[in-house]
């Protein structure tokens, strides 16, 4: 079969590809695997008991049944859940906006493939620009978004040593520059893969800089403020014409129903209600209209704040406290978790590659992502890079007590080898 530049592309071998693939498979071979790789979403019972009502009260409504399974939305998303979401991040935060400022997409995962391609790869005039990440390491699926090569660009981290085996990354500012290749600044806040939460004053520099620029600087909130809001650590949320916040229901506990949310100055929502059309004819309703009482009432905070964030806060330091105790002697670094779904880990020095060690976990039964396919953009090759996992805690805390322990044998194992 002989397919297209894009074709080839988009059918190469891909991190992405092979993370879903990985964690497909290992859910459908029915062997006992615990899985510490994916980006799922943990099962809280009072979260998904809040949607089953929801969900009945649509099912008990005819009315509300057609709108949700009958009925194409706008091009721009469910306009009843626009509004609502308006008025809720205007009351919470002040930032002046109209229904023109919010698009819906399926996905946020579909909105950065939107919105990449919109300010990077070739320009009109010839020029072309990339997406400038300015932390890595970096979510992985931003890696194969681009329709062209040479998409992104990223900035090598400065490391803080932290007590009790903590580090945290900073943007590296004395690296960062932004120029005329620069087509916009991508960053995700809380970090998947590190649970890094970039401060208040690192956000007000970029914002600075894109300014400055003239470019979009891109929030990625899939975990961050106000909902899902896993967020262990103070961060105030950041908005104005210059950003573009996008935000997503999943890690809320709806991924199936894919609903990513953007959060921008008027002709980037036009632009991205336009590509919406030609690419999906309009977004999906389902996530909007289930989530939609919440969003009008504002217990989405609420849910966010009481139940989900303690749920996955807690589970995180378990988690820490576990690693800490098995490898203790040993030479580990856990990036500081300041939110998010995953715990980072640094094995520096370690004999074998991060990708050995994912092998050598995934014989013995755990699944985690190796942290090499985390550093889309950058070209220079380092050894960090090699020396890292990330590690899902969202499972029950027996189950990840089980694949820590073998984690910290299986690294043990490693550097007595080396
Ligand atoms: N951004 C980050 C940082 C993520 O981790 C994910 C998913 O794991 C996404 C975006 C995309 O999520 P979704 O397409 O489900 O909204």
């Amino acid at each position: 079969m002989k397919l297209s530049a894009f074709g080839e592309k988009f059918t190469s071998n891909s991190g992405i590809l092979s993370l879903m693939d990985d964690l497909g498979n290992a859910l459908a071979s029915g062997e006992e695997m615990i899985m510490m790789g994916g980006g799922n979403p943990a099962h809280i019972p009072e979260v998904e008991s809040a949607f089953k009502r929801r969900l009945q009260r649509i099912l008990d409504n005819h009315d509300e049944f057609v709108r949700l399974i009958g009925t194409y939305d706008a091009p721009q998303g469910e306009k009843h859940f626009i509004e609502a979401l308006v008025k809720l991040l205007n009351n919470r935060f002040g930032w002046g906006l109209t229904t023109d400022n919010i698009a819906l997409t399926n996905g946020s995962q579909n909105a950065f493939f939107i919105l990449f391609n919109l300010f990077a790869g070739t320009y009109s005039d010839g020029t072309t620009r990339q997406i400038q990440l300015p932390l890595a390491p970096e979510y992985i699926g931003y890696a194969d978004a681009g329709l062209s090569q040479n998409f992104f660009s990223a900035t090598r981290p400065d490391i803080e040593l932290l007590e009790g085996n903590l580090f945290k990354y900073r943007v590296d500012f004395s690296q960062l520059e932004l120029g005329e290749h620069t087509g916009a600044v991508c960053v995700s806040r809380p970090t998947n893969p590190t649970g890094n939460v970039i401060t208040d004053d690192e956000v007000a520099r970029l914002d600075a800089m894109a300014q400055a620029q003239k470019v979009p600087l891109i929030i990625d909130g899939a975990y961050g403020q106000p909902f899902p809001n896993l967020l262990f650590t103070p961060a105030t949320p950041m908005w104005n014409p210059n950003t573009i916040l996008c935000l997503s229901l999943s890690k809320l506990g709806l991924p199936a129903l894919r609903t990513g949310i953007v959060i921008a100055r008027e002709e980037v929502i036009k632009a991205l209600s336009g590509v919406n059309a030609i690419l999906s004819l309009s977004p999906n309703s389902a996530g909007s209209m289930l989530a939609l009482e919440m969003i009008r009432d504002g217990s989405i905070l609420s849910l966010s704040d009481n139940v989900i964030r303690p749920f996955y806060q807690q589970r995180a330091q378990v988690a820490v406290d576990h690693l800490r105790q098995r490898l203790a002697g040993y030479n580990f670094h856990i990036h500081k978790p300041e939110g998010a779904m995953f715990l980072w880990l640094w094995f520096e020095g370690l004999p074998i590659s991060s990708l050995e060690l994912y092998s050598r976990l995934k014989a013995r039964g755990v699944l985690v992502v190796s942290g090499h396919y985390f550093f889309p953009g950058m070209e220079e090759e380092w050894q960090h890079s090699h020396e890292c996992i990330r590690v899902t805690y969202t499972r029950s805390p027996a189950e990840v007590q089980r694949g820590l322990d073998i984690i910290a044998e299986e690294v043990i194992r490693a550097f007595n080898e080396g």
